[in-house]
């Protein structure tokens, strides 16, 4: 029995995903909560502030799509907006729905507990006051559990050390010193060339060599951002309808049906555009035949050598996955920045990492001196978050012991889970989530949650639960539309292969936005097909 403070929702987390459902639901007239970690908005974008932090998705598509005059009101500088100007947006959207009213900063949820006597959700918060509420909401982001490999003797070390999902506010000083990056992902990718420009040394220790290719960043083109403000509904529901959440589709033909002078031709086309999307969209067979995967990997594989001037390092930057079944990384200067005299690049994958000393980073075959570590390793992707609170649905049961620590992950439609009434997850586990543009899946999961909730207060309902069999079916549909493509093949975050005993298991819906979007659509038109409502 709760004595606190009672809301019709609560929300965890004020970022892109929370700060548009409270808007929701406050203007639908709930009276909601938002609770949130740090001292001010932005989630992703107000923790990952490292050096060169930018999106990897086009600035115009990136941001929310809900409101014309949000909108017309902001302007994008560059085609791949740097975090504080990301930063900013999610500032101004604040400011100008005065979200924060109803934001309680500086809190940490550490338990949500379902009561079958009230149907309610009784929070707990470090703060002390406990909370109940009708409705739970998680809109924790899917990376935001930020992962620091347990390497021996690491709080020996005398220098600085920081995770790029956890950068300092203040400006971190890289200058006159001898800096080591442990991590080549889109973090270490993004951060190594601004690192490299300012620091007298820097190391790079690689386990994993990745396909990263040019972002071609540059300013906006006045003319372009008024094309795509006139034409914004079109590009809009193009985006809604797309396999990925942004407007583009992978071309209608196999890399096999080309010749190799013609594969050729299509890939530097592609590679000159830059972006995301463009060289995985020149055939529609990159991500599931293997064959098809290999022109393009090996394409990637010339460049870095055509890049890289010493042929010992390039051959240590050479990837030998299946392209993208890691999350393919675009950069500004990354591979030109191993021509660098103060850069060089440790391959850790046969001589790992044993020791961090009181000096810096002894692997099995030699030390380094550094002042400095950057972690830029990662994180316990999409569960990681979730079980960092204490969920527990009916009969006391957590989410945790549930999903059998992530083994036995099953969500329906990745919005909720069976046993957890009233509970619904934003970008949860087993939805397109990051396989997709963020923002348009954020904004599809709130309206459809915001819908749902409409839904259930006008027919009176107490409770809604996902269904055991359509929680099962969704499961299982995840899993098969996952083995026919390359992405299980490789260990990476996706399968939660990056965490330490985490269970193998591809955690994403990979069947495209457009129609997961139709599928979440028809489940609501049927009155809820595959949930229970009491
Ligand atoms: P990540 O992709 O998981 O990369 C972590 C890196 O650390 C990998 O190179 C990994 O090597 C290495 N690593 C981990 N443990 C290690 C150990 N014990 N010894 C040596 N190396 C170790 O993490 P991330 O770069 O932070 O990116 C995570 C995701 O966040 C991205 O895939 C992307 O979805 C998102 N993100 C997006 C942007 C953007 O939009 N621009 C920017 C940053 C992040 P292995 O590969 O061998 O495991």
């Amino acid at each position: 029995m709760t004595t606190g403070q009672n809301y019709d929702v609560v929300v965890v987390g004020a970022g892109f995903s929370g700060l548009y459902m409270l808007h929701r639901l406050r203007e639908a007239g709930y009276s909601t909560r938002v609770y949130e970690l740090a001292d001010d908005v932005g989630g992703t974008w107000y923790w990952n502030r490292y050096p060169g932090a930018r999106c990897d998705v086009e600035s115009v598509f990136y941001n929310y799509t809900f409101s014309v005059e949000i909108l017309n009101e902001w302007t994008w500088s560059a085609r791949y907006a740097e975090q504080p100007e990301i930063l900013r947006y999610i500032n101004f959207v604040a400011d100008k729905l005065d979200l924060r009213r109803d934001i309680q900063f500086n809190t940490r949820i550490e338990s949500a507990h379902y009561d079958e006597a009230t149907n309610r959700w009784n929070i707990t918060t470090d703060e002390g006051t406990p909370v109940s509420a009708k409705y739970f909401i998680t809109a924790v982001g899917c990376l935001s559990a930020s992962n620091v490999p347990h390497f021996k003797g690491l709080e020996n070390f005398e220098g600085e050390w920081y995770h790029t999902g956890r950068w300092p506010h203040e400006k971190v000083d890289f200058e006159g010193k001898h800096v080591g990056v442990i991590g080549t992902g889109s973090s270490g990718i993004q951060s190594i060339p601004a690192i490299a420009k300012e620091a007298k040394h820097l190391t790079v220790f690689q386990r994993t060599p990745q396909y990263s290719t040019p972002a071609h960043n540059k300013p906006y083109d006045p003319d372009r951002l008024k094309q795509i403000r006139e034409n914004f509904d079109e590009v809009k529901e193009e985006m809604r309808y797309s396999l990925t959440g942004m407007p583009g589709a992978p071309r209608d033909r196999s890399a096999l049906d080309d010749s190799p002078e013609e594969r050729q031709r299509v890939f530097e086309a592609a590679w000159e555009k830059g972006g995301l999307m463009n060289l995985s969209y020149t055939y529609n067979d990159i991500n599931v035949n293997a064959e098809a995967n290999e022109t393009l990997a090996s394409f990637i594989r010339s460049k870095i050598r055509e890049i890289v001037k010493d042929p010992e390092v390039a051959a240590k930057l050479m990837p030998d996955f299946y392209y993208a079944t890691k999350r393919p990384i675009i950069d500004t200067d990354y591979f030109e920045t191993y021509n660098r005299d103060n850069v060089s690049l440790v391959s850790v994958k046969n001589a790992p990492i044993e020791e961090i000393t009181s000096t810096g980073i002894r692997t099995t075959e030699k030390e380094y001196e550094l002042d400095m570590i950057v972690f830029a390793t990662g994180f316990d992707a999409m569960t990681g978050p979730l079980f960092k609170m204490d969920i527990r649905g009916k009969d006391g049961v957590s989410l945790q012991e549930k999903w059998d620590d992530g083994a036995q992950l099953k969500t329906y439609l990745g919005l909720a889970t069976t046993g957890f009434p009233n509970m619904f997850m934003i970008t949860g586990p087993e939805s397109p989530s990051v396989l997709s543009n963020m923002m348009v899946s954020i904004e599809q999961h709130v309206e459809w949650i915001s819908e749902c909730i409409e839904y259930m207060e006008k027919n009176g309902a107490q409770t809604i639960e996902a269904n055991v069999e359509a929680e099962d079916d969704w499961s299982s549909h995840c899993r098969e539309v996952a083995e026919a493509t390359l992405f299980t093949k490789t260990d990476s975050w996706y399968m939660g292969a990056n965490i330490e005993g985490k269970p193998r298991g591809f955690q994403i819906y990979l069947g495209g936005v457009g129609p997961y979007r139709q599928i979440c659509d028809d489940v609501a038109a049927k009155g809820y097909e595959g949930f229970s409502l009491t």
